[in-house]
């Protein structure tokens, strides 16, 4: 089951992806962890991403795509992965299809932008795991440190107000049209994630149950 879960930044992907792992036993490899891991050890890589990240741009299509490839060849990927924020430009979809990644299954985690700009603000994550946390929403249970292993808590630099409306307006022009490309590859389920976090789980279920015509078979 190979699954890219999509949407705006700040929609909730991250929040998701462990539910699905749990159902399907399958990794997540998010691009953006991996740049960010890339900065943090202040790789070659990682210093030519840094800016471009922290401004809210997109890292070439070659670079994402080429580790990407390499990352999938990975034992825990052999009975597939979940794909979080890659493609995410048609011209990766594309480089991803050429490269005979298939794909199975599109999750569109769908928000306001509104709600998003609310989120994104108010957004904190581990500096050590990225888990992500919320000022209001999902706090943790030791004010500025990480549940999960005791890291600091951070603002990332692209949550910054001017950068969030860039990210979208780039989701809008530039990621949006893959769901397009997918449409008759994989099945296409949508969520709507502007609800309690508390019904984010049974909201994935439901993207991945038969359809009633299939039931109904
Ligand atoms: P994310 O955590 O997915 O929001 O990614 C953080 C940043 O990493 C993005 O704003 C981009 O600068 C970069 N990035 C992550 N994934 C990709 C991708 N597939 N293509 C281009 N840039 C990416």
């Amino acid at each position: 089951m190979n699954i890219v879960i999509t949407g705006a930044p700040g929609s909730g992907k991250g929040s998701r992806t462990p539910i699905i792992e749990k159902m399907f036993n399958i990794p997540t490899i998010s691009t953006g962890n991996m740049l960010r891991a890339e900065v943090e050890k202040g790789t070659e890589l990682g210093l030519a991403a840094k800016g471009i990240m922290d401004s809210g741009g997109l890292v070439s299509d070659e670079i994402i795509i080429g580790m990407l490839a390499t990352r999938i060849k990975e034992s825990d990927c052999r009975t597939g992965f979940i794909l979080d924020g890659v493609p995410r430009t048609i011209v990766q979809a594309e480089m991803m299809k050429a490269a005979g990644i298939k794909i199975d299954k599109l999750i569109v985690v769908e928000v306001p932008n509104e709600v998003i700009v609310a989120r994104l603000s108010g957004r904190r994550v581990c500096s050590a795991c990225s888990e992500p946390y919320h000022v209001e929403d999902k706090k943790p249970i030791q004010e500025g440190i990480c549940d999960k292993d005791g890291g600091e808590l951070v603002t990332r630099k692209d949550d910054k107000p001017e950068v969030i409306k860039s990210r979208l307006e780039t989701y809008h022009s530039e990621t949006k049209p893959i769901i397009d490309f997918y449409k008759d590859e994989a099945s296409v389920s949508y969520i709507d994630a502007n609800r309690p976090f508390g019904e984010a789980e049974k909201a994935v279920r439901e993207a991945f149950a038969p359809k009633s015509k299939e039931m109904i078979k």
